[in-house]
């Protein structure tokens, strides 16, 4: 019997779910049964696969209910609950309609030398990792499990302790599709199950923590296998002078604060040129307070509870440092305790600077400081004085004037004159820079060739006399 640990829910408080953590045999034992698996997954070509996966799309829409509840009970919030199945939803649809045109190969070409055809073949890692955190439980449980899946890997999938509900649904959904079984598996567990995931698999991807990161790509790169790390934030928005300063609030509340700040790219940095700065603060602190908590019902309010206990502690000494520092508060700012659960309103703070950790490590809660700046130059390196780089946002009155801006920050996904797109849009190519993550981009049509190891044969044809062997 593996290790058991109790389950907080984020709305009571209690600990009223136990989880039993699958120990090292038991991730080894089920990567063998994925390794043994994979042939025949990988056999049934793009096609059968992609079918497979409608089938997982169709089992997963007939229990949405299912698991909304199952997700609101993780993470005590509706609407964001009800978001990530659609999004999955429409996400499986999306690569099932892709997968062929992307995954065709192209048959035997010519190449440079005379007489010698290549044909590439590539062939996928047999058993992907993947370890996902507690902020979006089923998006993010997703997101690579399905390229890789189409790409013909199996997959060995850790989701995080904190919100480990979900798991149950995710398990019927799959039951319901034998050609799944053993290549879709969820294994129940904490950073110990997950230090053993990295252990069994062929490839790993990673989404949490900047600290848990860098231990999973050093234990990745001990085997030598390939990691693809999704990391924290601090993402800043940078708003002129000439912007529009009411949809710039608009916008950075929304992306500062939606599934109540838990997002990687949540704007956690806000920087207003100074003629404006009082004007948009305006803006920013009206709107914020029209923002309610859904609570005493999941139903009320926008903003359901901080979900993990260990963030009610790091908001709240954020929120203590900025304060002690000289920062004042002008909405929000306390973390109250409703019904056992934690709740903050969206806290927007001024009279900030990067002395103090909420200007300089991840909140991952609904807290929007913000600073003047005197001119562009200023703005930018503002923006670019972090170790992370995950997103960004920047308003300005054209398209042109906030992408000169945006060309200069360092950073990956950048939202011109809207904040956080690259939650919502995820056509483009992305890397995450400095700190915020490692690999290849999971977002945009390449991220399913991650999942590939390419080869190439390489062929001398037949009709070719002459060879260069020892000639
Ligand atoms: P976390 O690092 O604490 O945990 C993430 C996962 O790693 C969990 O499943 C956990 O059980 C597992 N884990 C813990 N120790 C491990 C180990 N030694 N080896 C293998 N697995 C281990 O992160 P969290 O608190 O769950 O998630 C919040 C973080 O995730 C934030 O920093 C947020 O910015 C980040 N995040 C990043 C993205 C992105 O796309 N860049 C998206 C969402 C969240």
């Amino acid at each position: 019997m593996g290790r058991r640990i109790g389950v907080r829910d984020p709305r009571t408080g209690r600990q009223d779910h136990t989880l039993t953590c699958a120990d090292p045999a038991e991730v080894g034992s089920a990567a063998v049964r994925s390794r043994a698996a994979q042939p025949g997954w990988l056999a049934l070509g793009v096609p059968g696969r992609a079918a497979a996966l409608r089938a997982l799309r169709d089992a997963l829409a007939g229990r949405a209910d299912a698991m909304d509840a199952a997700l609101v009970r993780d993470t005590g919030r509706l609407p964001v609950s009800r978001l990530e199945v659609d999004s999955v939803l429409a996400s499986l649809d999306r690569w099932c309609d892709r997968a062929p045109d992307l995954l065709a190969e192209p048959g035997t070409v010519p190449t440079s030398m005379p007489g010698i055809g290549l044909r590439q073949s590539p062939l996928p890692y047999p058993v992907t990792g993947v370890i996902s955190p507690w902020n979006f439980p089923l998006l993010l449980a997703m997101i690579d499990a399905v390229p890789a899946l189409l790409a013909g890997s199996a997959v060995l999938l850790k989701p995080s302790e904190i919100t480990p509900r979900f798991a149950a649904v995710l398990r019927d959904c799959v039951a319901a599709v034998p050609e799944l079984h053993d290549v879709l598996t969820v294994v129940d567990g904490d950073g110990e199950t997950g230090a053993a995931v990295v252990q069994a698999v062929d490839l790993v991807c990673f989404t949490g923590s900047v600290r848990t990161g860098r231990a999973v790509g050093a234990a990745a790169a001990a085997r030598f296998i390939p990691a693809f790390l999704e990391l924290g934030g601090k993402d800043p928005a940078i708003v002129c002078a000439d912007a529009d300063l009411d949809r710039a609030a608009q916008a950075i509340l929304y992306g500062g604060t939606v599934n109540t700040g838990h997002s990687c790219m949540s704007i956690e940095r806000v920087y207003v040129a100074e003629p404006v700065f009082d004007a948009f603060v305006g803006s920013l602190v009206g709107r914020a307070r029209t923002i309610g908590l859904a609570y005493p019902e999941v139903t009320d309010g926008e903003l359901g509870p901080v979900i993990s206990a260990a963030q009610v502690e790091i908001i709240r000494d954020q929120l203590a440092d900025a304060v002690a520092r000289g920062a004042a508060v002008r909405c929000g700012g306390e973390i109250r305790v409703l019904g056992g659960g934690a709740y903050l309103e969206p806290t927007v703070l001024t009279g900030v600077d990067h002395t103090m950790k909420v200007m300089r490590e991840e909140t991952f809660g609904p807290v929007l400081p913000v600073m003047p700046f005197t001119d562009t130059d200023e703005a930018v390196a503002l923006a670019n004085d972090s170790e992370f780089g995950l997103s960004a946002a920047v308003f300005a009155a054209t398209t042109e004037a906030a992408l000169a801006v945006g060309e200069r920050l360092e950073a990956g996904g950048i939202s011109i004159n809207d904040a956080s797109l690259t939650g919502f849009v995820q056509d483009g190519e992305k890397n995450a820079f400095k700190s915020s993550g490692l690999g290849g981009s999971r977002m945009g049509a390449a991220s399913i060739r991650r999942f590939l190891r390419q080869r190439s044969f390489l062929i001398r044809s037949p009709e070719d006399k002459a060879p260069w062997w020892f000639a």
